[in-house]
């Protein structure tokens, strides 16, 4: 098969392509229409088709693969050896009828589909009991476990809507996010541990609950892990789930409308308030099986790995649906990448025998500070591929991780709103000659569906290769995209759809074509600096930051100036943070960035300052928050942090400038 003869008929026969690949999921009752595109920038798919989402992920796959896993649990957080301290943890795992295996070091737990069919026939039965309905919306708020997954594969079985809110926000940002998608319930834990130490969920769902405007119950899945009070809105899901196994629950699918909403799900808020991306059902379960097939070369019976949160669209996409829709094995792991070393993840691969893993480079950058001894331990030749996305992957992490992994790096671009890749690389079709080869570098090429190009977004004039300009697609955007932002139409239009003749959807990111098709992100349209008239991508100078060797992560901002407009002022994390207590050190280092900046950019590019704070703030999903860096450094409020990972690390940037 041919990339280019299919990406082409995606574009220009959107109902050809779109009805084959329609073909990979069951439908209970078939489309009457591919693609309706009479209100654009409004696009329905698969008009009048019914289908469900968990029947496609579970059901459907009893035939064939009932005894396969479907997921396989990994928990470095909990561990034969820390349940002396938390005695109630075995019990919990009993009661939720979960027979986790336990070692000195982590957790197991495996769950064939034929499993998985029952936990989430029982989780359903408990929402409907509970007077859960097709179209209420249910917030799940929860660590990495598999009751997550229940509750998810359970809302889309009823036809309920769910919006997983990253574990670990504070309650003021649950409460907003309840209020915004009107939840008629909250599901949670008591408690959740992120490298030993304890979150209190309960609690802080507690405070969201008395917050927010909506009346919510709030179903607790009780680990163990922490005794709390039961208040009047709560209903303990052990308990509930016992009721529902000694019946034998079986809960109908029931079959939607294409275009009925699956989830929402709020982007990180890197630049700002989140947005509630909201996915429909028949064209996300069709694009995200055809991405598995035709972007990751993912099979039936294989595993796939993606490391990520389920609160981030890495880990609804790909450590749920797509993996599912396929008939995949999928592994779900709680844990930091370095406990209980920084082998745990080629453990992992080794061990469950992964064939493709997907993850942000952020925690690739994590590794890349460790012991390189690490990067060797493991058998790891199950591996086929090493996708990355979510932030630019630089090249000396890029060539890093290709030395010691022996499989394609492959660098791959897509948003919250676009649900699955928009720029990657197929290497399903690198057989065929007239295939575009694997490059280091660059994201890659449009994928299915997505119309892109660069264009100079103040004339809408398309830009010549190698000429710098925002990157859009035109409308309407494939299956799987965003159908809107929940409740909010004027959003979405507004916020996407603004530009020129209101038909191209905008990414916001800065890109450029070069003359081979090759596309490369410069950062966001947000993250342009102008230095004395002169347009500089931050990502550009961390770059080039970035070749410098004891340089671990960077970030650069650009403060307001009298003279110049604006001024580039570097933040480095460097692999050993000790080395610059020592003035000598600190001043070689310094010179040696400012070097190679000025060489690689110009002299204009040259950081004003550089400091080299112990940690960098990022939202959960790994995003330098570059806005509230440069709130700091200008001395003004950090604003918008409800999405921060570790909120220490503002108080490390703080120090870094004080010390300097
Ligand atoms: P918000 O939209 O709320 O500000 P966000 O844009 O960070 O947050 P996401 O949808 O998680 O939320 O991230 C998508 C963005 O991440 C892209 O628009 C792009 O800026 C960046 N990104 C993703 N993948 C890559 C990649 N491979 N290379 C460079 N940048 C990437
Ligand atoms: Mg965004």
């Amino acid at each position: 098969m041919n990339f280019s003869d299919l990406y082409n008929q995606s574009i220009n026969d959107k109902q050809a392509f779109w009805g084959e690949q329609a073909k990979r999921i069951y439908w209970h009752q078939q489309p009457t229409q591919i693609l309706d595109d009479s209100k654009l920038p409004f696009a329905k798919w698969f008009v009048g088709g019914e289908t469900n989402l968990c029947y496609n992920m579970v059901d459907r796959h009893l035939e064939n693969r009932a005894e396969q896993d479907a997921f396989v649990w990994v928990s470095t957080e909990i561990n034969a050896e820390m349940i002396d301290n938390y005695p109630n943890i075995q019990k919990a795992f009993k009661a939720l009828g979960n027979p986790v295996e336990l070692y000195t070091d982590y957790a197991k737990r495996r769950l064939t589909y034929n499993d998985l069919y029952k936990e989430v026939n029982y989780f359903a039965d408990v929402l409907k009991r509970h007077g859960i309905d097709k179209g209420d919306r249910v917030v799940i708020y929860m660590p990495m476990i598999l009751e997550a997954a229940y509750a998810m594969l359970a809302c889309v079985r009823i036809g309920a809507i769910h919006s997983v809110v990253f574990g670990g926000f504070a309650s003021h940002n649950l409460a907003v996010r309840m209020d915004d998608a009107e939840a008629k319930m909250v599901i949670t834990v008591d408690a959740g541990l992120r490298g030993g130490k304890l979150i209190n969920y309960k609690n802080l769902v507690n405070k969201a609950v008395e917050e927010a405007k909506v009346k919510t119950r709030v179903l607790v899945i009780d680990r163990g892990i922490m005794p709390y009070t039961a208040e009047p809105q709560d209903i303990d899901y052990a308990t509930e789930r016992a009721t529902s196994a000694d019946n034998n629950a079986k809960v109908d699918c029931v079959w939607l409308e294409s275009n009925a909403p699956s989830y929402l799900l709020y982007t990180s808020g890197t630049t700002g308030t989140p947005k509630g991306v909201q996915r429909d059902t028949g064209g996300h379960a069709v694009a995200l099986a055809t991405a598995m097939d035709f972007v990751y070369n993912g099979k039936a019976g294989e595993t796939f790995w993606a490391i990520s949160d389920i609160g981030w669209a890495v880990g609804h996409s790909f450590s749920i649906y797509a993996p599912l829709l396929t008939g995949m094995t999928s592994i779900i792991y709680e844990g930091l990448p370095t406990t209980p070393n920084p082998g745990i993840w080629w453990r992992i691969v080794e061990a469950n025998k992964v064939n493709i893993l997907l993850t942000a480079p952020t925690g690739v950058r994590m590794l890349r500070k460790q012991d390189e001894m690490w990067m060797s331990r493991h058998d790891i030749s199950s591996l086929k591929s090493f996708f990355l996305a979510g932030e630019p992957l630089d090249e000396p992490t890029a060539q890093w991780l290709t030395g010691h992994m022996g499989v394609p790096i492959i660098d791959h671009y897509w948003q919250t709103e676009s649900g699955w890749p928009i720029l990657s690389h197929a290497p399903k079709f690198a057989d065929n000659p007239d295939h575009k080869p694997h490059k280091q570098g660059t994201p890659g090429y449009p994928m299915f569906g997505f119309d892109a190009k660069v264009i100079n977004e103040t004339t809408g004039e398309p830009c010549q290769a190698n000429e710098k300009g925002m990157l859009v697609l035109a409308a309407p955007l494939p299956p799987g995209c965003l159908a809107t932002v929940w409740r909010n139409d004027e959003r979405f239009i507004n916020g996407y759809f603004s530009l020129l003749d209101g038909k191209q959807y905008a990414t916001s990111d800065y890109a450029v074509m070069d003359e081979y098709g090759y596309y490369y992100i410069l950062g966001r349209t947000d993250d342009v600096i102008n230095v004395a008239g002169h347009r500089l991508g931050t990502k550009e100078i961390e770059e080039a930051i970035g070749h410098h060797p004891e340089v671990a992560e960077s970030a650069v901002v650009g403060i307001h100036d009298e003279l110049k407009g604006e001024l580039p002022i570097a933040f480095c994390i460097l692999k050993n943070h000790d080395l610059v207590a020592e003035t000598e050190n600190r001043f070689r280092i310094e010179q040696q960035i400012v070097g190679e900046v000025a060489r690689q950019l110009g002299a204009l590019a040259k950081p004003a300052a550089i400091y080299f704070p112990k940690a960098l703030p990022k939202t959960r999903s790994g995003k330098i928050l570059r806005r509230s860096i440069k709130a700091l450094a200008e001395g003004k409020e950090t604003g918008d942090m409800s999405t921060l990972d570790d909120p220490t690390a503002i108080e490390a940037v703080r120090q870094a400038m004080a010390d300097y």
